[in-house]
């Protein structure tokens, strides 16, 4: 690996992206450029838009509410082939935590995160446009090169209803019958899933049951600990990516395998 200083800063930037092209700097990032990060003309960023790879970008110009980005070069090539990213179905958490497993889940490499309302649930409604905000901010500072989704807030049933099957559920089960999780995650490596984590308060019985019913379910346990549920998000998402997903690859050169 080239020893190189790429900008630390890095941007998501919602349009195509092409050397020698340009690209538009919304109110909020010429903002956050130059009143928050104290850049100007010249200085150099990263840009990325979740399928054209990512870019090395000069800020060409820049004023309080608008900018413009030179892409000089690409420096990362879009990921092929990249096996299918776990989902993560979580219930909202009170009090600034939905943001955390937001932010968390983003770095542990979840596709799309679906908020969803149970029966014990304490929380009915999530702010979308700040957890959309979130989790591309997640991205930016973790190199995804892709842009994960954060789908709306919907009833579990109606979620059940919709689902795909071919996309297997792991639901997060703390009792009951359950596989381990590690024994579940490595059968399906390779296979598009998600993860269903409770609120704080759990699933009702009513719910278990009917998740038990559902061909693609299959029920996980997490060890003989009632986790809180973030901390079961995580370390459903942690497991997964050992087992099964992305952090069994690289050479052991910590940075990114498809950097140019
Ligand atoms: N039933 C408890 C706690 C729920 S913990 C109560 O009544 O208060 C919140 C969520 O985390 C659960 O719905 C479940 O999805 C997940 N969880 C916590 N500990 C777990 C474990 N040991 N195994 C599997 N899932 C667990």
């Amino acid at each position: 690996m080239e020893a190189e200083n790429l900008p630390r800063t890095r941007l998501f930037i919602d349009q195509k992206l092409a050397s020698g092209g340009t690209a538009a700097l919304d109110g909020d990032r010429a903002h956050y450029l130059r009143a928050v990060l104290r850049q100007g003309p010249g200085d150099r960023v990263l840009a990325f838009n979740g399928m054209d790879g990512e870019y090395l970008a000069s800020i060409e110009t820049l004023s309080k509410s608008s900018g413009v980005l030179r892409l000089e070069r690409r420096t990362r090539a879009p990921v092929k082939d990249a096996p299918p990213a776990p989902w993560l179905v979580f219930a909202p958490l009170k009090g600034g935590r939905t943001e955390y497993v937001v932010e968390k889940a983003v770095e542990l490499g979840a596709g799309r995160l679906v908020p969803v309302f149970t029966r014990r649930g304490d929380v009915g409604r999530v702010n979308l446009d700040r957890l959309r905000a979130n989790a591309l901010e997640a991205a930016e500072q973790c190199e995804r090169l892709d842009a994960p989704e954060i789908a709306e807030g919907i009833e579990l049933h109606k979620l059940l209803a919709g689902w795909d099957p071919a996309r297997t559920l792991f639901v997060a089960a703390e009792s009951g019958a359950a596989l381990p999780l590690v024994t579940a995650v490595t059968a399906a490596a390779g296979k598009p899933v998600a993860f269903l984590v409770g609120p704080e308060g759990g699933f009702d019985q009513q719910e278990l049951d009917a998740l038990r019913r559902l061909p693609f379910v299959v029920s996980v346990g997490l060890g003989p600990r009632v986790l809180r549920a973030d901390t079961a998000a995580f370390s459903a998402l942690a497991v997964w990516q050992a087992a099964a997903g992305d952090w069994r690859s690289g050479d052991g050169d910590a940075r990114p395998p498809n950097r140019d």
